[in-house]
């Protein structure tokens, strides 16, 4: 409450012998909770008698392997102790999966925590920039904020990311691109060769950070373990949030030639991630059944969500993650009405993309409920247009 709070601290009796609170650097005092505040009139909305269904974070319904949980049971009873500082038991296993060294991953409380190691590791002043595609994660420009540095943005080919805007877009001052694969919110994926083309067109002391959170549901994830391998100016940052169903525990991973996944290294603090994380990421890598019921459940369930939307004669991107973005007539109403039956889709007019929502791709019965609410919602909402017109 006290980030909300109007009232002035110096206006506070208590406070009085204290000297005044110093202000904050100057771009920070720019940057606006809006994703929160968004989250606020849900509360006022939601049915008190129904379940939610959670469609609006990209989670996945499944929870986690079995052999996940197990682990979590056994690192739980070692909680009293650190972990390893870097994670080089879970390290190991990535470097055999990926077929790189150890010394070519760094670990991330989220691979979220690792974009933010990105700007500390690789911009050196204020008046650096990042490149980011129109319509991608909003994280990149709020960390640039964060971060004061500038923001250029490329323009996009019908709401899929082009590659040959991004490069046109790179300035000398550019010292760090992203690039998300299959992108957020948009669902659309750059393939392969054109991708690996434009890594090579990429100028000397930049930096492309490929954000692979949903590459593990592409049937022909782009190789970039081969290009890392080579010496590719990337990083490519993964979780465990999405096709291993662990976004509470806060892990994801970086993969980059070793002298950028040194530098990355250096700036992350030692155990940031947690022991119960690091080995139930471990025993998610083994359990390749549970990956497959993921992608499975993932490919059957965007069918059918794409196919309703198609009969319903909403528009929608094609996919090629664990959700899809349509156009809706009215958007921010049937969100609304779709809130008060209980299911939460994300809207994305804060994402710039007003008239849009994004929906995951959650279990067959919650694609159901949400099916049924959609139907009800854009009943209401027409009626409501008729009679307001
Ligand atoms: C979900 C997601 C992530 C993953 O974040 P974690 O911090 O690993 O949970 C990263 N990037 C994008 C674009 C995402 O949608």
């Amino acid at each position: 409450m006290e980030l909300c709070s109007k009232k002035s601290r110096s206006d506070d009796p208590s406070r009085k012998s204290f000297p005044p609170l110093p202000p904050p650097n100057p771009w920070i005092r720019k940057i606006h909770f809006s994703s929160y505040r968004e989250l606020l009139p849900i509360q006022d909305l939601l049915p008190r008698h129904l379940s939610l269904v959670r469609l609006d974070a990209n989670e996945n319904g499944l929870g986690p392997s079995p052999l996940a949980l197990e682990a979590i049971r056994e690192a739980a009873a070692e909680a009293h102790r650190y972990p390893e500082i870097a994670g080089e038991a879970l390290r190991e296993s990535l470097a055999s999966e990926f077929h790189v060294t150890p010394k070519q991953i760094v670990l991330g409380n989220g691979s979220t925590e690792l974009l933010e190691l990105l700007f500390h590791a690789f911009l050196r002043n204020r008046r650096e920039e990042i490149v980011v595609p129109r319509y991608s994660f909003p994280l990149y420009e709020m960390l640039a904020q964060r971060f004061g540095c500038r923001v250029r943005v490329a323009a996009d080919r019908n709401f899929a990311v082009d590659l040959e805007s991004l490069r046109r877009t790179i300035s000398p001052r550019t010292r760090l691109v992203f690039l998300a694969n299959p992108n957020n919110p948009t669902g659309s994926r750059v393939e392969n060769g054109e991708l690996l083309a434009f890594v090579k067109s990429l100028p000397p002391g930049v930096l492309l950070a490929i954000d692979e959170a949903y590459a593990d549901f592409l049937e022909d994830p782009p190789p970039l373990g081969a290009a890392i391998r080579d010496g590719a100016p990337i990083v490519a940052l993964r979780t465990f949030s999405k096709l291993h169903s662990l976004a509470s525990l806060r892990i994801g991973y970086a993969l980059a030639p070793q002298e950028i996944a040194r530098a990355i290294q250096k700036v992350s603090l030692p155990t940031n991630t947690n022991g119960l994380a690091q080995r139930a990421a471990a025993a998610a890598l083994k359990d390749r059944h549970h990956q497959r019921q993921s992608k499975e459940a993932v490919w059957i369930g965007r069918l059918r969500l794409q196919r309703c939307f198609r009969e319903l004669g909403l528009d929608c991107i094609p996919s090629s993650a664990n959700f899809v973005m349509v156009r809706i007539p009215h958007a921010e109403n049937v969100w609304k009405g779709l809130v008060q039956q209980g299911v939460l889709v994300r809207s994305l007019k804060s994402w710039k993309l007003s008239g849009w929502l994004r929906v995951t791709v959650g279990r067959a019965e919650e694609l159901q409920r949400f099916e049924e609410a959609l139907q009800t919602a854009l009943c209401a909402t027409r009626a409501q247009e008729t009679l307001l017109v």
